[in-house]
């Protein structure tokens, strides 16, 4: 790296031990998930690889599994079961070290937040208790006798020797977030033992002492032995509270060599930023620092490097922790290093990263579109393939589909023209982020608008409502039509596949009326047959502006999807903050003169509702009118010089903004990219290695 850095930022480079071993600079990959895990590890490890290429100087794993006794299936993490996994593992921790950081281990036994619904061992707890995970799986725990704890200090010595092995730097000892046995054991929540592992704090902690000691003796010598925490359970008068973590790291300061500080649950650790500001977690982990000896790392979806510095000088932290910006950005340390702050593609804090452990699938990220298609597509973050054979490209539509092509392709070397019908870029997300608590979500036009101001080969025309006569007579070579979408204002969408019935009396608004500066009072019924963020938002909005707000969603939940996004509890909350109404498991069914009827989609019984107007907030369909007409015209192309014409984004199909980029960047990517065999897959994928039939074992 040349470094052009501000000398205000250098204290973010300064090297700091960790036990034996120590990190180049104060940039600290946590631990974080990624959908992959066992399932995918090469594209785990590139992923990783490229983040500490990008200037981390310390990556981590996700949570690993350290014994078989304990897992957390269905979602799909890392394992070290038994050598075997040994050659995964070893293949991360290289691909970190080759990209010169501290290559990181999180070790966790998940125990009373584990099912083992795959290898049906019976959990262990330090009491019984039902299992405590997302889905209240009906599986208890049973209390852990002596010679249970026995052998788990055992196994974590194995699994600390394979760690060893595998070539890492760090272990982490998973006990935050609820999800691993050393929480367990520190809360009074789920450790009602009278032993000497139950009762006193001191008693609590002993396990938590136990196994660091025997880290330390069994790798101490040569790796760094962290220890992650939850802040604060916030449960009411159970749980590890934050002055119990004050207390710990007071009697044991210099215990591990680092204090890993994550706030209580997932959910609450992981706000997304409808919810949760930057370094929102500050004052639980402030004055913590003088408790110890032992640098301190915390997180707080850091973005912006001044933040970062203060939490250092004024004595918060010694290590800036980050999940989600280090996915938005793999080489945001490396911009700063470089001087080129204004290059940071920061996290939004929407929470997709998070669908893909939830749903077991590859996370997406709306901001960086590559993220985990590093080695299934090649894709880097910072680096696009060079330009093909062809040199110009129009691109139709500022919304997120359409900057990111345009960015991308700009970066290629294409010539580059941007036309957009409004006099604003950024399309939906220009829209939305004016709604309550998204405002975060402009960063998505934000980073690329400015990209594309730096890049000479582009073009940007604002207040050009393209028609199909003139995208033909434009002469560019290719063509993608990022027209994006619109609401639905018939009702249609899950419930509905046919329009609702309506007398035509009662004034229907969707969402894009509402964001265009709509005004609606008095009584009000949403209709949320989409289950994303948008209801809630609406709601909100409306409520905020003065209306009586009543939401009523088919769902048990409101804003279903967003359990994925650990937002749900807090959308609730809020709209009850708010005084909305939330009927759930019911339908708008027909539309009335002052009224509409909904329907309870169980009993089927029909209620009607009084009201002024009713809002849709149902689909949203492709707007696709320019594409259309262009396609039936496909015989005039060739004429006008134009070798390819393709739909993307919502305008092809409408879905959440992390696909929209991914649809910009794919087309920029692929095009003039050699026509696949459609017998070939567009990606690479891991391939399980088959046993043979017959084996015994
Ligand atoms: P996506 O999420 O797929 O990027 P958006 O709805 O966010 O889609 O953005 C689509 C953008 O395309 C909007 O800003 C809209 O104003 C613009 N647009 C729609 N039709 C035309 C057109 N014929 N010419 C230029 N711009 C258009
Ligand atoms: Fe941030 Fe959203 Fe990307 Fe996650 S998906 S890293 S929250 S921008």
């Amino acid at each position: 790296m040349t470094s052009n850095r501000d000398p205000r930022y250098d204290c973010l480079f300064e090297p700091l031990k960790i036990g034996p071993v120590t990190t180049p600079n104060r940039f600290y990959q946590v631990p974080h998930c990624n959908g992959g895990g066992y399932r995918d590890p090469t594209a785990v490890a590139r992923m990783r690889e490229i983040k500490a290429e990008g200037g981390w100087g310390v990556v981590f794993t996700e949570q690993v599994e350290m014994h078989h006794s304990s897992e957390i299936s269905p979602y799909i993490e890392l394992r070290l079961w038994d050598d075997n996994d040994i050659p995964m593992l070893a293949r991360m921790s290289d691909g970190i070290k080759d990209g010169g950081a501290l290559a990181g281990i999180e070790l966790a036994y998940p125990g009373i937040n584990g099912p083992n619904l795959y290898t049906r061992e019976v959990p262990m707890a330090p009491t019984a208790l039902p299992i405590r995970t997302f889905t209240n799986d009906p599986v208890s725990a049973r209390s852990m006798t002596k010679r249970d704890i026995a052998n788990l200090r055992q196994w974590h010595r194995a699994a600390f020797r394979r760690a060893k092995e595998a070539g890492y730097d760090l272990i982490c000892l998973y006990g935050a977030h609820g999800f691993g046995v050393i929480q367990h054991f520190l809360s009074t929540l789920t450790n009602h033992r009278t032993d000497e592992y139950g009762g006193s704090l001191e008693n609590r902690s002993r396990l938590m002492r136990e196994l660091i000691s025997d880290a330390k003796d069994e790798v101490g010598d040569t790796m760094g032995i962290t220890l992650r925490l939850s802040l604060h359970e916030l449960v009411g008068d159970l749980g590890f509270t934050n002055d119990e973590v004050r207390e710990l790291v007071g009697m044991h300061g210099s215990l591990p060599d680092l204090w890993d500080l994550a706030h209580g649950s997932w959910e609450d650790c992981s706000g997304a930023s409808r919810f949760k500001e930057e370094a929102a977690q500050q004052e639980l982990v402030r004055g913590i620092r003088e408790l110890t000896d032992r640098p301190v790392v915390g997180v707080g979806r850091f973005t912006s490097p001044d933040v970062m510095v203060k939490q250092l000088n004024s004595g918060v932290l010694d290590l800036i922790g980050c999940a989600r910006p280090s996915i938005a950005d793999p080489w945001l340390p490396r911009k700063i290093d470089e001087g080129r702050v204004e290059d940071i593609r920061e996290c939004i804090g929407c929470n997709m990263c998070i669908t893909g452990d939830m749903t077991m699938s590859l996370s997406r990220c709306t901001q960086n579109p590559t993220f985990m298609e590093e080695w299934r597509r090649d894709w880097h973050p910072e680096i696009m393939n060079p330009k093909g054979e062809s040199d110009s490209v129009l691109i139709v539509g500022a919304g997120p589909a359409g900057l990111e092509a345009t960015h991308a392709l700009g970066k290629r070397g294409y010539e580059v023209v941007l036309a957009e019908s409004s006099d604003t870029l950024g399309g939906r997300v220009s829209k939305e982020s004016q709604l309550p608590g998204l405002s975060a979500w402009g960063r998505v036009r934000d980073y690329r608008t400015w990209q594309i101001s730096q890049l000479a080969n582009v073009n940007v025309y604002p207040n050009n409502t393209l028609t199909a006569d003139e995208v033909l007579e434009f002469g560019s070579e290719h063509v993608a039509i990022a027209t994006g979408s619109y609401w639905r204002r018939d009702g249609v969408s899950r419930f509905h596949v046919k329009p609702v019935p309506s007398t035509g009396k009662l004034p229907v608004f969707t969402p894009d009326d509402i964001m265009a500066g709509e005004k609606i009072t008095g009584k009000v019924v949403v209709f949320d047959d989409d289950h994303y963020y948008m209801g809630a938002v609406i709601a909100e909005k409306l409520a905020r502006d003065g209306a009586e707000v009543t939401l009523i969603t088919p769902s048990a939940y409101v804003s279903e999807w967003t359990l994925n996004t650990l937002e749900q509890g807090f959308i609730h909350n809020r709209l009850l903050e708010h005084q909305v109404d939330i009927l759930r498991n019911s339908a708008v069914t027909k539309i009335l003169d002052n009224a509409v009827q909904y329907t309870d989609t169980y009993s089927n019984k029909n209620t009607d509702i009084e009201c002024d107007a009713l809002i849709m907030v149902t689909s949203r369909l492709g707007d696709d009118t320019l594409w259309q007409s262009l396609s039936a015209r496909e015989t005039e192309w060739q004429d006008h010089g134009i070798k390819s014409i393709q739909i993307i984004g919502d305008a092809q199909s409408p879905a959440p903004i992390a696909w929209a980029t991914f649809a910009g960047h794919r087309f920029a990517r692929e095009l003039d990219e050699p026509v696949r065999d459609e017998a070939i897959l567009p990606f690479r994928r891991e391939l399980a290695r088959l046993s043979p039939k017959n084996d015994s074992k």
